[in-house]
């Protein structure tokens, strides 16, 4: 028996047995070519191109018909590389001036591109990474003439351990044929892992040692909640999670009992339960869930797929979607978050502190076509159901001012050509700065709502880089300045008479759920998986008394004691939510 850990990506636990599949790797040799190859070389390199291209359309049009557009989008980027201006014309050049073949000058494109992304630790970057390595392998494959992924070996129903996954290898899979993945490499934000939950395969990803230690045939325990992968498990493993999935399946119940009940405490307090989403798609979830609306609609995705910008009407078409689907409730788009580390994947101009660069709304007040374009497309959607536009990353008055600004320019074009859209849509910007959050009384007169972007609130309260490992100690959401920050925050708005809500990672954790209550929040934006836990929490106790605990917890001086408060006040029937 041996464990491993990696990120669990998809949730279900499944046993099976691992099928290994090696991946060849294909290195592309440098070879010297005569200046007459040079035109067989090109010529190569345009056939191989138009195989991909090929290969890609018919991935993105089934996937569109089954998953839609978001996921299809995915690979819209793919196809938008290939004609990117710096990647194939960069190769040609290489053939010709360097007399090379055409794969080496391609893979080594590709390492360039892939160089200028690697420190860049966003998850855009990440995923462009991705779609890079995409793109390599299927041209390079082409070029050598080799035969690319398949699975058609596998003739039973495996736990597939393989190094990595690119997105158009991950489409390839099925549930009949795969029960479960391991992979060597990647992480919550690969494409593998948004493609595995759209095909509702469990999968744990990162498992640095996976090839090494699993064998084909080797059987396999994958917990695709906790991340954990057992090979060969004694019976006594194979017991605990035996029964763990009947524990699953009795969640699965409980959530589907929960899901008609209102979000309510024990003394009738209501409060709203909301969802945070990357792609349009996952709109639909809101009628499954049964949530309230979407707290926060990070609209980057449709931003970092193409060279250019995308157009009005294209913007207008994917935010009146997902009103459509989210109604009759709200759905709340933040306008563009976009930094310069993420703008400038394949150009590899990078700031030298793109955390603290030219980010969100400073870069929207830079590029004002670029935000006029979005707020114009936002506020047209807004005749088609509830829209609300938010700004990230507020730091002063006058950047919300100016930003207020730009929105009422649009809102008198829109007059102008006769173009409907709601006059009465709120507005909010997110609280995520300590500027902002010291300065709440002056920009609650403002808007209409806050939302606390606790990710960004404590990278920027406690100054660490909110992806820095080595600083993850230091990343504390009970810290007493965060949790001051947030008291201050909710009364100030209350006070001023707005709503508040959160839409950061902290209002997703069970165990600060009470504590966020007695604050005061009036919204909670969750990711999915938190939904039903946060219900439950909220369910269970008493307004009365999460006020009484939030006092409690603003007396401490160390998160430690905030964290043992709220352990100890903990449901005890629900305690199971806690255990890490
Ligand atoms: C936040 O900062 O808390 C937030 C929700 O925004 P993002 O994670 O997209 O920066
Ligand atoms: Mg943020």
């Amino acid at each position: 028996m041996k464990r491993l850990k990696g990120i669990g990506v998809s949730s279900g636990i499944v046993i099976g047995k691992a099928h290994l599949f090696k991946k060849d790797g294909l290195v592309a040799v440098r070879r010297s070519i005569k200046k007459d190859e040079v035109g067989l070389e090109i010529s190569l390199l345009n056939q191989a191109k138009e195989k991909t291209r090929d290969d890609i359309y018919k991935i993105r049009g089934r996937i569109l018909e089954e998953f839609g557009k978001g996921f299809a989008d995915i690979f819209t980027v793919h196809l938008a590389l290939l004609d990117d201006p710096l990647l194939l014309p960069k190769v040609k050049k290489r053939i010709e001036e360097d007399r090379v073949n055409a794969s080496f000058a391609f893979s080594e494109a590709v390492k360039d591109a892939i160089s200028n992304l690697i420190f860049s630790n966003n998850k855009q970057a990440v995923r462009m990474i991705d779609i890079l390595h995409d793109i390599s392998e299927k041209m390079l494959h082409c070029l050598e003439e080799q035969e690319s992924f398949t699975l058609s070996e596998i003739k039973e129903k495996v736990v597939l351990v393989v190094k990595n996954l690119t997105p158009s290898e991950t489409v390839q899979l099925s549930k009949e044929k795969v029960a479960g993945i391991v992979c060597s490499l990647g992480g919550q934000t690969s494409h593998a892992a948004i493609l595995a939950q759209a095909l509702r395969i469990p999968a744990v990803l990162g498992v640095h040692d996976a090839e090494d230690t699993i064998s084909s045939g080797d059987t396999i325990i994958l917990d695709g909640i906790s991340g954990t992968v057992i090979i060969n498990p004694t019976p006594k493993d194979r017991q605990f999670f035996e029964e763990k999935i009947k524990r699953v399946e009795k969640d699965t119940k409980k959530r589907a009992s929960l899901l008609h009940l209102p979000s309510e405490t024990t003394d009738g307090h209501k409060i709203k339960l909301c969802a945070n989403i990357e792609l349009p798609e996952e709109a639909r979830l809101v009628k499954e869930e049964m949530v309230e609306g979407i707290g926060l609609f990070r609209t980057e995705f449709m931003f970092i797929k193409r060279d250019g910008m995308p157009e009005e009407d294209e913007q207008e078409e994917v935010y009146s979607m997902v009103a459509r689907k989210s109604h009759p409730h709200p759905v709340t788009i933040r306008t563009l978050d976009l930094g310069g580390d993420k703008l400038k994947f394949v150009l590899g101009q990078e700031e030298e502190n793109p955390f603290l660069g030219l980010r969100a709304i400073r870069f929207c007040l830079k590029y004002k076509n670029i935000f006029k374009t979005q707020l114009r497309a936002i506020l047209r959607a807004s005749s088609k159901g509830r829209i609300r536009v938010m700004f990230p990353m507020v730091s002063s008055q006058e950047e919300l001012t100016n930003g207020l600004v730009l929105l009422s320019e649009a809102k008198e074009e829109l007059k102008r050509e006769g173009i409907p859209f709601d006059e009465e849509m709120e507005v909010g910007i997110m609280i995520e700065t300590p500027s902002a959050a010291f300065t709440t009384d002056l920009l609650a007169p403002l808007v209409d709502f806050f939302s606390i972007g606790t990710n960004d609130l404590i990278q920027y309260t406690m100054a660490i880089d909110r992806v820095n490992p080595e600083l993850a100690y230091l990343y504390q959401p009970l810290h007493p300045a965060i949790l001051r920050l947030i008291k201050v925050i909710v009364d100030v708005a209350h006070k001023n008479e707005i709503w508040v809500g959160m839409c950061g990672e902290m209002a997703s954790d069970p165990l600060y759920a009470t504590l966020l209550l007695g604050f005061g929040l009036d919204e909670f934006s969750l990711t999915w998986g938190a939904i039903h836990k946060i219900k439950e929490v909220i369910r269970t106790v008493s307004y009365k008394e999460a006020k009484r605990l939030a006092e409690r917890a603003l007396l401490l001086d160390s998160a430690q004691k905030v964290e043992a408060l709220l352990k100890k006040n903990f449901p005890t029937e629900l305690r199971e939510m806690i255990k890490k």
